[in-house]
């Protein structure tokens, strides 16, 4: 029996990739680049070396985020900084854009609210920096939905390292079996719940997740008077 929902954050209730895209796209274009899809593509792509060399621990999170202005402004005709203090200040130029642009998927607010009525106990699990994830989930009104946030830099564990499910569950005071993890990343996300015991739903890359949670939990949908049973 599922007592518990395990959320991921970025690209599961939030839509990262349309802030991030937007951020940039604003940030470029103030350094006088052409916004193109591949400049686009390229900023995307340097996050996600970046990022991961940062949740693997081979790199701090300030230093991935001069590293991606490392890497693209130059092929992008811009010139760099030469400190990182001048480059964390370009840094932050993106992030005011990425900010303003932050906001969940549609339905979300509502999915969770149903899902605290029902009866179910929710966490959230997410990799990233507690400043910016806890500033993240004030701006977006998700953290009152929340019975347990944990962040993967405040933890010590970055999914899909089992101990950050476990530290997830036991703060959840449910078993692993009890509990349904929730995201987008087929690797940190569904293997890594699996891997660590807990039930998981993948959310396909061309869905949302109130449609698909709506599915898997078998029940009508948000705000629908009819909703009432948790899975067995
Ligand atoms: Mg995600």
């Amino acid at each position: 029996m599922i007592h518990a929902l395990g959320f991921d954050l970025d690209g599961t209730l939030f839509d990262h990739r349309g802030a991030a895209a937007r951020g940039a796209s604003v940030f470029l274009s103030a350094l006088g680049v052409t916004v193109t899809d591949a400049a686009i593509d390229a900023w995307f792509a340097a996050e996600a070396v970046y990022f991961e060399q940062w949740r693997s621990g081979r790199i701090g999170f300030a230093e991935q985020r001069r590293a991606r202005l490392r890497e693209l402004l130059p092929g992008l005709g811009v010139d760099l900084p030469h400190d990182d203090a001048a480059l964390d200040a370009l840094f932050e130029r993106y992030l005011a854009a990425y900010r303003s642009a932050w906001k969940t998927f549609p339905g979300v607010r509502d999915l969770l609210d149903d899902l605290r009525r029902q009866g179910y106990r929710l966490g959230l699990l997410t990799n990233g920096s507690t400043a910016q994830q806890t500033q993240k989930l004030e701006a977006l009104g998700l953290t009152d939905f929340f019975d347990v946030i944990c962040i993967s830099e405040q933890i010590g564990h970055h999914k899909p390292d089992p101990r950050a499910f476990a530290e997830l569950v036991e703060s959840l005071d449910v078993s692993g079996a009890e509990c349904l993890f929730v995201g987008d990343d087929p690797v940190s996300d569904a293997a890594g719940a699996r891997a660590a015991g807990l039930a998981a739903l993948l959310i396909p890359s061309d869905a949302d997740v109130v449609a698909t949670l709506t599915r898997a939990l078998a029940y009508p949908g948000p705000h629908c008077p009819a909703a009432s049973r948790p899975i067995a």
